[in-house]
């Protein structure tokens, strides 16, 4: 993976590019980011950058020995951490086939699609100390090829205890060797970790970024439509991708049909149409879900903005409808069930229970605002 091979970030790349330009490579870094934002394509392309025999200005050749192994993610001096499933004697070795065409299949991978690509749904996910005594052992071992042997340890969020044996790794690394720690989550890695490592934050991408990168690989055909996206995306390039896959489907009818079935409150009718949304699987729920907040946000600006010029017309008419029934009063409880489906959905994942369940939370819930209270004036 080359540094042009990723999206924007010039500031990042310019950085990394020096440090290993000027042999100023520290052995132990932090890319610490949300998820969406690119930072494990950008410690790959960084480590091949450093690996290359014939480094350009800007970029690595991308045709040297080493950067045609690097394309296979499979050079024997680049190394890979990540959170897996199995028994105490499994490593990430049992799934780094997975993990390498995962990873070249989608760049951008977040956990949950690494999740769903090892069937690990429901699996308690995590880095073990089998794992991080096989560290111990690839690293001990010379650089095959390279100057550096690169571990890129993905998630490190996910070590638990494990992290104190392998801080004595950090603190004493064998010769030539650069730990790459990529973390969606940095509040979750132990502080002795993060003290011995150099950080880089990783910025989230505008919504102007989004917006530019949907129009030009044209996964959107027109800029209302990518500004919508750009603004449920909130800084994550992998899930405006994917929610491109729903806005210009029925998503906006759906929705709409959706919510009228659950305001009318006929249970027979909540059930059929449940049925029908569950067809389109766990992906078109999230979708759908992440619509619905971003509509819901919508109502809440209405009441002060008449025309939304990031929805289309039929939204910004339904918007209007719709903040009678959701409106200061219940506004909070509605997106804090909205919220809620989205996390049981990636971690139970029975679309059709929680699809009803959050239809009757909105039956319940969607009401026009009570009436003021007439002052006493005497
Ligand atoms: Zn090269």
């Amino acid at each position: 993976m080359k540094f042009s091979d990723i999206y924007g970030h010039q500031d990042v790349k310019t950085k990394l590019i020096n440090s290993a330009t000027s042999g100023r490579v520290a052995h132990a870094q932090l890319f610490t980011s949300k998820e969406g934002t690119l930072s494990l394509p950008l410690a790959i392309a960084y480590a091949q950058f450093l690996s290359c025999t014939d480094k350009q200005i800007d970029d690595s050749c991308g045709l040297c020995g080493s950067c045609r192994k690097y394309a296979l993610l499979a050079h024997p001096d680049l190394h890979f951490t990540f959170p897996f499933y199995g028994d105490s004697k499994t490593s990430s070795s049992d799934f780094i086939t997975e993990f390498r065409a995962a990873v070249i299949n989608n760049p951008m991978i977040s956990v949950g699609d690494w999740v769903e690509s090892i069937k690990g749904e429901g699996k308690n996910l995590n880095i073990n100390t089998f794992e991080i005594r096989s560290i111990f052992r690839r690293l001990a071992l010379r650089a095959y090829e390279s100057e550096y042997k690169i571990l890129i340890i993905w998630l490190p969020e996910f070590l638990k205890k494990e992290g104190n044996i392998l801080l004595k790794l950090v603190e004493e690394p064998p010769d030539n060797t650069v730990f790459i720690f990529v973390t969606e989550n940095e509040n979750e890695i132990l502080p002795t970790i993060i003290s011995r490592t150099q950080i880089l934050k990783i910025p989230n991408y505008s919504q102007v970024e989004i917006e530019d990168y949907l129009i030009k690989n044209e996964l959107v055909n027109n800029a209302i439509i990518a500004r919508n996206v750009a603004l449920m995306a909130e800084g994550n390039l992998n899930k405006a991708v994917k929610l491109t896959s729903g806005v210009e489907s029925p998503i906006f009818e759906d929705f709409r049909a959706w919510l009228l079935n659950c305001y009318n409150g006929k249970m027979e009718n909540i059930f059929e149409f449940t049925d029908k949304l569950s067809e389109g699987g766990k992906d078109y729920f999230k979708i759908f879900l992440t619509y619905g907040l971003h509509i819901i946000r919508a109502t809440m600006v209405s009441a002060h903005q008449a025309e939304k010029d990031w929805l289309t017309p039929n939204e910004n008419e339904f918007v209007k409808k719709l903040s009678k029934f959701i409106h200061i009063e219940n506004v909070q409880q509605i997106y804090n069930a909205f919220n809620n489906s989205i996390y049981e959905t990636e971690r139970y994942g029975n679309v059709k229970l929680i699809y009803i369940n959050l239809s009757l939370k909105l039956k319940n819930s969607m009401k026009p605002m009570s009436e003021p209270k007439v002052m006493q004036t005497n």
